[in-house]
Protein backbone atom coordinates (compact mmCIF):
# COMPACT_ATOMS: atom_id res chain seq x y z
CA UNK A 1 0.00 0.00 0.00
CA UNK A 2 1.73 3.53 -1.03
CA UNK A 3 0.48 6.66 0.82
CA UNK A 4 -0.14 9.63 -1.81
CA UNK A 5 -0.43 13.08 -1.64
CA UNK A 6 -2.05 14.77 -4.50
CA UNK A 7 -1.53 18.47 -5.39
CA UNK A 8 -3.77 19.91 -7.96
CA UNK A 9 -6.62 17.27 -7.05
CA UNK A 10 -8.92 19.24 -8.84
CA UNK A 11 -7.35 19.53 -12.55
CA UNK A 12 -7.64 17.66 -15.46
CA UNK A 13 -4.16 15.08 -14.10
CA UNK A 14 -5.81 15.31 -10.30
CA UNK A 15 -9.14 13.75 -11.28
CA UNK A 16 -7.15 11.47 -13.80
CA UNK A 17 -5.23 10.55 -10.85
CA UNK A 18 -8.32 10.43 -8.70
CA UNK A 19 -9.87 8.01 -10.64
CA UNK A 20 -6.52 5.32 -10.64
CA UNK A 21 -6.37 5.29 -7.47
CA UNK A 22 -10.42 4.35 -7.11
CA UNK A 23 -9.47 1.27 -9.48
CA UNK A 24 -6.98 0.31 -7.52
CA UNK A 25 -7.69 0.82 -3.89
CA UNK A 26 -6.01 -2.06 -2.59
CA UNK A 27 -2.92 -0.38 -4.08
CA UNK A 28 -3.08 3.17 -2.86
CA UNK A 29 -4.41 5.66 -0.15
CA UNK A 30 -4.29 9.19 -0.41
CA UNK A 31 -3.57 10.93 2.86
CA UNK A 32 -3.65 14.83 1.41
CA UNK A 33 -5.32 16.50 -1.24
CA UNK A 34 -4.77 20.00 -2.37
CA UNK A 35 -6.19 22.26 -4.64
CA UNK A 36 -7.04 26.13 -5.17
CA UNK A 37 -10.51 27.23 -5.06
CA UNK A 38 -12.92 24.16 -6.27
CA UNK A 39 -13.80 23.52 -2.78
CA UNK A 40 -17.25 21.87 -4.07
CA UNK A 41 -14.81 19.17 -5.67
CA UNK A 42 -12.75 18.96 -3.09
CA UNK A 43 -15.35 18.31 -0.61
CA UNK A 44 -16.46 14.80 -2.99
CA UNK A 45 -12.80 14.02 -3.50
CA UNK A 46 -12.24 14.11 0.18
CA UNK A 47 -15.41 12.41 1.24
CA UNK A 48 -15.07 9.37 -1.70
CA UNK A 49 -11.69 8.23 -0.75
CA UNK A 50 -11.90 9.02 3.25
CA UNK A 51 -8.81 11.81 2.83
CA UNK A 52 -8.85 13.80 6.30
CA UNK A 53 -6.19 16.72 4.91
CA UNK A 54 -7.39 18.97 3.18
CA UNK A 55 -5.21 22.15 1.53
CA UNK A 56 -7.24 25.24 -0.60
CA UNK A 57 -7.19 28.81 -0.89
CA UNK A 58 -7.31 30.63 1.99
CA UNK A 59 -10.42 32.44 1.34
CA UNK A 60 -12.16 29.24 1.20
CA UNK A 61 -10.59 27.30 4.49
CA UNK A 62 -13.75 28.58 6.58
CA UNK A 63 -16.41 27.28 4.31
CA UNK A 64 -14.72 24.19 3.42
CA UNK A 65 -13.85 23.58 7.04
CA UNK A 66 -17.44 24.14 7.44
CA UNK A 67 -18.94 21.94 5.22
CA UNK A 68 -16.56 18.58 5.73
CA UNK A 69 -16.85 18.91 9.88
CA UNK A 70 -14.58 18.46 12.83
CA UNK A 71 -12.99 14.89 11.42
CA UNK A 72 -11.28 16.43 8.92
CA UNK A 73 -8.63 19.36 8.96
CA UNK A 74 -8.26 22.01 6.11
CA UNK A 75 -5.12 24.09 6.12
CA UNK A 76 -4.33 26.43 3.05
CA UNK A 77 -1.59 27.77 0.55
CA UNK A 78 1.91 26.93 0.27
CA UNK A 79 2.75 25.90 4.02
CA UNK A 80 -0.19 24.09 3.89
CA UNK A 81 1.03 22.23 0.71
CA UNK A 82 4.46 21.61 2.27
CA UNK A 83 2.57 20.21 5.31
CA UNK A 84 0.69 17.87 3.65
CA UNK A 85 3.81 16.35 1.17
CA UNK A 86 6.07 15.84 4.45
CA UNK A 87 3.62 13.79 6.59
CA UNK A 88 5.91 10.97 7.97
CA UNK A 89 3.64 8.63 6.02
CA UNK A 90 3.60 9.76 2.70
CA UNK A 91 5.52 7.65 0.42
CA UNK A 92 4.81 9.45 -3.11
CA UNK A 93 3.24 13.17 -3.67
CA UNK A 94 1.87 13.60 -7.33
CA UNK A 95 2.46 17.25 -8.17
CA UNK A 96 -0.39 18.65 -10.89
CA UNK A 97 -0.39 22.03 -9.82
CA UNK A 98 -0.98 24.35 -12.47
CA UNK A 99 2.39 26.45 -12.81
CA UNK A 100 5.04 27.20 -10.37
CA UNK A 101 3.16 27.24 -7.31
CA UNK A 102 4.03 24.16 -5.62
CA UNK A 103 6.99 24.59 -6.57
CA UNK A 104 8.29 24.77 -2.44
CA UNK A 105 6.18 21.95 -1.47
CA UNK A 106 7.87 19.76 -4.01
CA UNK A 107 11.54 21.16 -2.84
CA UNK A 108 10.47 20.33 0.55
CA UNK A 109 8.84 16.84 0.00
CA UNK A 110 12.47 15.84 -1.93
CA UNK A 111 13.99 17.10 0.86
CA UNK A 112 12.04 14.91 3.42
CA UNK A 113 12.99 11.80 1.34
CA UNK A 114 9.44 11.54 -0.43
CA UNK A 115 9.32 10.50 -4.29
CA UNK A 116 7.65 12.71 -6.91
CA UNK A 117 5.18 11.90 -9.67
CA UNK A 118 5.82 15.37 -11.78
CA UNK A 119 2.81 17.04 -13.92
CA UNK A 120 3.82 20.11 -12.96
CA UNK A 121 6.59 20.88 -16.22
CA UNK A 122 6.65 24.42 -15.18
CA UNK A 123 8.74 23.53 -11.99
CA UNK A 124 11.29 21.84 -14.10
CA UNK A 125 11.34 24.47 -16.78
CA UNK A 126 12.02 26.67 -13.75
CA UNK A 127 14.37 25.43 -11.19
CA UNK A 128 15.10 21.83 -12.86
CA UNK A 129 18.73 21.63 -11.96
CA UNK A 130 17.66 22.66 -8.50
CA UNK A 131 15.33 20.14 -7.87
CA UNK A 132 17.39 17.76 -9.85
CA UNK A 133 20.21 18.23 -7.07
CA UNK A 134 17.66 17.88 -4.43
CA UNK A 135 16.57 14.56 -5.56
CA UNK A 136 19.97 13.21 -6.20
CA UNK A 137 21.15 14.80 -2.34
CA UNK A 138 18.24 12.96 -1.04
CA UNK A 139 18.18 9.56 -2.80
CA UNK A 140 14.24 9.88 -4.11
CA UNK A 141 12.87 9.35 -7.43
CA UNK A 142 11.73 12.39 -9.83
CA UNK A 143 9.04 10.01 -11.96
CA UNK A 144 7.49 12.22 -14.92
CA UNK A 145 3.48 12.19 -15.47
CA UNK A 146 3.87 14.16 -18.65
CA UNK A 147 3.16 10.97 -21.31
CA UNK A 148 6.18 12.37 -23.38
CA UNK A 149 8.59 11.97 -20.59
CA UNK A 150 6.93 9.34 -19.13
CA UNK A 151 7.34 7.29 -22.70
CA UNK A 152 11.07 8.37 -22.51
CA UNK A 153 11.61 7.27 -19.25
CA UNK A 154 10.66 3.72 -19.75
CA UNK A 155 12.20 3.84 -23.00
CA UNK A 156 15.18 4.37 -20.70
CA UNK A 157 14.83 1.66 -18.88
CA UNK A 158 17.98 -0.70 -18.37
CA UNK A 159 19.53 1.42 -20.58
CA UNK A 160 23.15 3.51 -20.18
CA UNK A 161 23.46 7.31 -20.43
CA UNK A 162 25.65 6.74 -23.13
CA UNK A 163 23.53 4.35 -25.14
CA UNK A 164 21.52 7.72 -25.97
CA UNK A 165 21.71 9.28 -29.44
CA UNK A 166 18.44 10.89 -29.40
CA UNK A 167 15.32 12.02 -27.21
CA UNK A 168 12.78 12.57 -29.44
CA UNK A 169 9.44 13.96 -27.84
CA UNK A 170 6.49 13.72 -30.02
CA UNK A 171 4.24 16.70 -30.54
CA UNK A 172 0.23 16.26 -31.65
CA UNK A 173 1.15 19.74 -33.39
CA UNK A 174 -1.86 21.64 -31.35
CA UNK A 175 -4.84 23.11 -32.60
CA UNK A 176 -3.50 25.45 -35.03
CA UNK A 177 -1.46 22.86 -36.44
CA UNK A 178 -2.93 22.91 -39.91
CA UNK A 179 -4.00 27.05 -39.58
CA UNK A 180 -2.27 29.31 -42.23
CA UNK A 181 0.06 31.66 -39.82
CA UNK A 182 -1.36 34.56 -41.44
CA UNK A 183 -4.32 33.23 -39.74
CA UNK A 184 -3.24 32.87 -36.42
CA UNK A 185 -3.60 36.16 -34.94
CA UNK A 186 -6.97 36.39 -35.64
CA UNK A 187 -6.77 33.07 -33.33
CA UNK A 188 -9.66 32.63 -30.47
CA UNK A 189 -9.51 31.27 -27.64
CA UNK A 190 -12.37 28.77 -28.09
CA UNK A 191 -10.32 27.28 -31.26
CA UNK A 192 -7.19 27.76 -29.17
CA UNK A 193 -8.81 25.33 -26.64
CA UNK A 194 -10.00 22.08 -28.91
CA UNK A 195 -6.71 20.17 -28.69
CA UNK A 196 -6.84 17.51 -31.68
CA UNK A 197 -5.86 14.32 -29.79
CA UNK A 198 -5.78 15.31 -25.86
CA UNK A 199 -8.42 16.73 -23.73
CA UNK A 200 -6.43 18.83 -20.31
CA UNK A 201 -6.79 22.08 -18.29
CA UNK A 202 -6.95 25.57 -20.34
CA UNK A 203 -3.39 26.37 -19.45
CA UNK A 204 -2.09 23.44 -21.36
CA UNK A 205 -4.02 23.28 -24.23
CA UNK A 206 -3.36 26.72 -25.06
CA UNK A 207 0.44 25.61 -24.84
CA UNK A 208 -0.15 22.99 -26.65
CA UNK A 209 -1.55 25.33 -29.44
CA UNK A 210 1.35 27.96 -29.83
CA UNK A 211 4.29 24.59 -29.03
CA UNK A 212 5.25 26.24 -26.07
CA UNK A 213 3.66 23.35 -23.75
CA UNK A 214 7.12 21.56 -26.33
CA UNK A 215 8.87 24.18 -25.17
CA UNK A 216 8.60 23.61 -22.07
CA UNK A 217 9.07 19.82 -22.90
CA UNK A 218 12.16 20.02 -24.28
CA UNK A 219 13.36 22.18 -20.67
CA UNK A 220 11.64 19.31 -18.83
CA UNK A 221 13.96 16.66 -20.78
CA UNK A 222 16.80 18.37 -20.79
CA UNK A 223 17.07 18.18 -16.59
CA UNK A 224 14.95 15.02 -16.67
CA UNK A 225 17.81 12.89 -18.39
CA UNK A 226 20.54 15.36 -17.75
CA UNK A 227 21.07 15.05 -21.96
CA UNK A 228 22.47 17.88 -23.89
CA UNK A 229 20.17 20.55 -26.00
CA UNK A 230 20.99 18.71 -29.06
CA UNK A 231 20.44 15.30 -28.31
CA UNK A 232 16.44 16.35 -28.20
CA UNK A 233 14.67 16.64 -31.34
CA UNK A 234 10.74 17.38 -31.58
CA UNK A 235 8.54 15.46 -34.19
CA UNK A 236 4.90 16.32 -35.06
CA UNK A 237 3.24 12.80 -34.86
CA UNK A 238 -0.62 13.72 -35.40
CA UNK A 239 -2.41 10.95 -33.85
CA UNK A 240 -0.63 11.04 -30.30
CA UNK A 241 -0.29 6.84 -30.26
CA UNK A 242 3.81 7.12 -30.36
CA UNK A 243 4.23 9.32 -27.04
CA UNK A 244 7.51 9.88 -27.39
CA UNK A 245 11.01 7.47 -28.26
CA UNK A 246 14.79 7.49 -28.06
CA UNK A 247 17.20 6.65 -30.50
CA UNK A 248 20.58 4.93 -29.99
CA UNK A 249 23.92 4.81 -30.68
CA UNK A 250 23.84 1.79 -32.72
CA UNK A 251 20.68 3.42 -34.89
CA UNK A 252 17.80 1.65 -33.22
CA UNK A 253 14.96 3.48 -31.91
CA UNK A 254 12.54 2.43 -29.00
CA UNK A 255 9.54 4.00 -28.95
CA UNK A 256 6.51 3.82 -26.29
CA UNK A 257 2.91 3.35 -27.66
CA UNK A 258 -0.81 3.70 -25.68
CA UNK A 259 -4.23 5.16 -26.56
CA UNK A 260 -4.16 8.54 -25.48
CA UNK A 261 -5.31 8.75 -21.66
CA UNK A 262 -3.03 10.28 -19.32
CA UNK A 263 -3.70 7.99 -16.97
CA UNK A 264 -1.57 5.24 -17.99
CA UNK A 265 1.88 7.60 -17.21
CA UNK A 266 0.08 8.57 -14.05
CA UNK A 267 -0.81 4.54 -12.78
CA UNK A 268 2.76 4.60 -14.34
CA UNK A 269 4.82 7.07 -12.31
CA UNK A 270 1.93 5.54 -9.34
CA UNK A 271 3.16 2.38 -9.60
CA UNK A 272 6.56 2.54 -10.22
CA UNK A 273 8.71 0.14 -11.02
CA UNK A 274 5.61 -2.10 -11.34
CA UNK A 275 3.22 -2.47 -15.03
CA UNK A 276 0.45 -3.45 -13.40
CA UNK A 277 -3.10 -4.29 -15.29
CA UNK A 278 -5.09 -0.93 -14.08
CA UNK A 279 -8.34 -2.09 -16.73
CA UNK A 280 -7.33 0.68 -19.55
CA UNK A 281 -8.38 0.74 -22.62
CA UNK A 282 -5.89 -1.08 -24.97
CA UNK A 283 -4.31 0.25 -28.07
CA UNK A 284 -5.73 -1.01 -31.49
CA UNK A 285 -2.92 -0.72 -33.81
CA UNK A 286 -5.12 -2.46 -36.83
CA UNK A 287 -7.94 -0.21 -36.42
CA UNK A 288 -5.53 3.03 -36.49
CA UNK A 289 -3.99 1.41 -39.26
CA UNK A 290 -1.10 4.42 -40.05
CA UNK A 291 0.62 6.39 -37.99
CA UNK A 292 2.69 9.38 -39.65
CA UNK A 293 4.98 12.11 -38.74
CA UNK A 294 6.80 15.63 -40.06
CA UNK A 295 9.31 18.28 -39.09
CA UNK A 296 7.82 21.33 -37.11
CA UNK A 297 7.65 24.50 -38.51
CA UNK A 298 9.61 26.59 -36.62
CA UNK A 299 8.98 29.93 -38.64
CA UNK A 300 5.03 29.85 -37.67
CA UNK A 301 5.52 28.42 -34.11
CA UNK A 302 9.03 30.17 -32.47
CA UNK A 303 8.31 28.43 -29.41
CA UNK A 304 11.11 25.54 -29.63
CA UNK A 305 13.86 28.26 -30.65
CA UNK A 306 12.65 29.74 -27.15
CA UNK A 307 13.46 26.69 -25.48
CA UNK A 308 16.52 26.43 -26.99
CA UNK A 309 17.73 29.96 -26.96
CA UNK A 310 16.78 29.86 -22.88
CA UNK A 311 19.08 26.31 -22.53
CA UNK A 312 21.57 27.97 -24.38
CA UNK A 313 21.70 31.04 -22.30
CA UNK A 314 21.01 29.14 -18.82
CA UNK A 315 20.95 30.48 -15.70
CA UNK A 316 17.56 32.54 -14.74
CA UNK A 317 16.54 32.40 -19.34
CA UNK A 318 14.17 29.33 -18.95
CA UNK A 319 12.44 30.76 -15.56
CA UNK A 320 12.12 33.98 -17.07
CA UNK A 321 10.72 32.14 -20.44
CA UNK A 322 8.29 30.00 -18.64
CA UNK A 323 7.36 33.35 -16.43
CA UNK A 324 6.62 35.12 -19.41
CA UNK A 325 4.60 32.55 -21.22
CA UNK A 326 2.25 32.15 -17.88
CA UNK A 327 1.64 35.75 -17.80
CA UNK A 328 0.89 35.66 -21.75
CA UNK A 329 -1.94 32.97 -21.65
CA UNK A 330 -3.69 34.33 -19.05
CA UNK A 331 -3.60 37.86 -20.87
CA UNK A 332 -4.74 35.87 -23.95
CA UNK A 333 -7.27 33.88 -22.05
CA UNK A 334 -8.77 37.23 -20.33
CA UNK A 335 -9.01 38.48 -23.53
CA UNK A 336 -5.81 41.37 -23.48
CA UNK A 337 -4.06 40.23 -26.70
CA UNK A 338 -3.74 38.17 -29.73
CA UNK A 339 -3.04 34.80 -30.24
CA UNK A 340 0.46 35.24 -31.78
CA UNK A 341 1.28 38.35 -29.42
CA UNK A 342 1.92 35.34 -26.56
CA UNK A 343 4.94 34.70 -28.67
CA UNK A 344 6.06 38.69 -28.78
CA UNK A 345 5.81 39.25 -25.09
CA UNK A 346 7.41 36.01 -24.45
CA UNK A 347 10.47 36.97 -26.61
CA UNK A 348 10.61 40.69 -25.43
CA UNK A 349 10.66 39.91 -21.78
CA UNK A 350 13.96 37.31 -23.01
CA UNK A 351 15.06 39.63 -24.37
CA UNK A 352 14.90 42.55 -22.08
CA UNK A 353 16.43 40.31 -18.55
CA UNK A 354 19.44 40.51 -17.26
CA UNK A 355 20.70 36.89 -16.73
CA UNK A 356 21.98 35.45 -13.50
CA UNK A 357 24.19 32.79 -14.15
CA UNK A 358 24.37 29.60 -11.56
CA UNK A 359 21.55 31.42 -9.57
CA UNK A 360 20.17 30.34 -6.08
CA UNK A 361 16.60 29.70 -5.65
CA UNK A 362 16.19 32.81 -4.55
CA UNK A 363 17.39 34.25 -7.34
CA UNK A 364 15.33 31.84 -9.17
CA UNK A 365 11.88 33.01 -8.03
CA UNK A 366 13.21 37.18 -8.05
CA UNK A 367 13.58 36.60 -12.13
CA UNK A 368 10.46 34.70 -12.46
CA UNK A 369 8.27 37.55 -10.49
CA UNK A 370 10.57 40.74 -12.21
CA UNK A 371 9.30 38.74 -15.92
CA UNK A 372 5.33 38.39 -14.18
CA UNK A 373 5.48 42.23 -12.39
CA UNK A 374 7.25 43.56 -16.19
CA UNK A 375 3.78 42.29 -17.66
CA UNK A 376 1.67 43.63 -15.24
P1 LIG B 1 -5.88 22.20 -14.61
O1 LIG B 1 -5.96 23.64 -14.94
O2 LIG B 1 -6.90 21.28 -15.10
O3 LIG B 1 -5.78 22.02 -13.01
C1 LIG B 1 -4.88 22.77 -12.24
C2 LIG B 1 -4.93 22.33 -10.80
O4 LIG B 1 -4.07 23.17 -10.04
C3 LIG B 1 -6.33 22.48 -10.17
O5 LIG B 1 -6.50 21.46 -9.21
C4 LIG B 1 -6.23 23.83 -9.46
O6 LIG B 1 -7.15 23.99 -8.39
C5 LIG B 1 -4.81 23.72 -8.93
N1 LIG B 1 -4.21 25.00 -8.57
C6 LIG B 1 -4.09 26.11 -9.31
N2 LIG B 1 -3.45 27.07 -8.62
C7 LIG B 1 -3.17 26.54 -7.40
C8 LIG B 1 -2.53 27.03 -6.25
N3 LIG B 1 -2.03 28.28 -6.19
N4 LIG B 1 -2.41 26.22 -5.17
C9 LIG B 1 -2.89 24.94 -5.21
N5 LIG B 1 -3.51 24.42 -6.28
C10 LIG B 1 -3.64 25.21 -7.37
O7 LIG B 1 -4.41 21.73 -15.11
P2 LIG B 1 -3.96 20.32 -15.68
O8 LIG B 1 -4.38 19.23 -14.76
O9 LIG B 1 -4.28 20.23 -17.11
O10 LIG B 1 -2.37 20.48 -15.61
C11 LIG B 1 -1.67 20.46 -14.39
C12 LIG B 1 -0.19 20.38 -14.68
O11 LIG B 1 0.09 19.16 -15.36
C13 LIG B 1 0.32 21.50 -15.61
O12 LIG B 1 1.61 21.84 -15.21
C14 LIG B 1 0.36 20.85 -16.97
O13 LIG B 1 1.32 21.41 -17.83
C15 LIG B 1 0.73 19.42 -16.60
N6 LIG B 1 0.30 18.43 -17.57
C16 LIG B 1 -1.05 18.29 -17.85
C17 LIG B 1 -1.49 17.34 -18.74
C18 LIG B 1 -2.96 17.09 -18.96
O14 LIG B 1 -3.32 16.11 -19.62
N7 LIG B 1 -3.84 17.89 -18.42
C19 LIG B 1 -0.53 16.50 -19.49
C20 LIG B 1 0.82 16.68 -19.06
C21 LIG B 1 1.22 17.62 -18.17
P3 LIG B 1 -8.66 24.61 -8.66
O15 LIG B 1 -9.35 23.59 -9.51
O16 LIG B 1 -9.23 24.70 -7.29
O17 LIG B 1 -8.46 25.90 -9.35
Amino acid sequence: MKNIVILGSTGSIGRNTVEVVKNLKNMFRVVGLAANKNIELLEKQARELGCRKIVCNKEYVRELQKRLGKDFEVEHGTEGMVELSVQTEVDIVLCAVVGTAALLPVLEALKNGKDIAIASKEILVMAGEIVMKTAEKNNVRLLPVDSEHSAIFQCLEGKKKNDISKLVLTASGGAFRNTDKAELKKATLENALKHPTWSMGRKVTIDSASLMNKALEIIEAKWMFGVTPNQIDVLIHPQSIIHSMVEFVDGTFLAQLSVTDMKFPIQYALAYPEKIPGGLEKLNLAEIKSLSFYEPDRTKFPSLDFAFYALKTGGTMPAVMNAANELAVEKFIGGEIYFTEIWDIIENIMNEHKVVENPTLEQIIDADSWAKNRLK
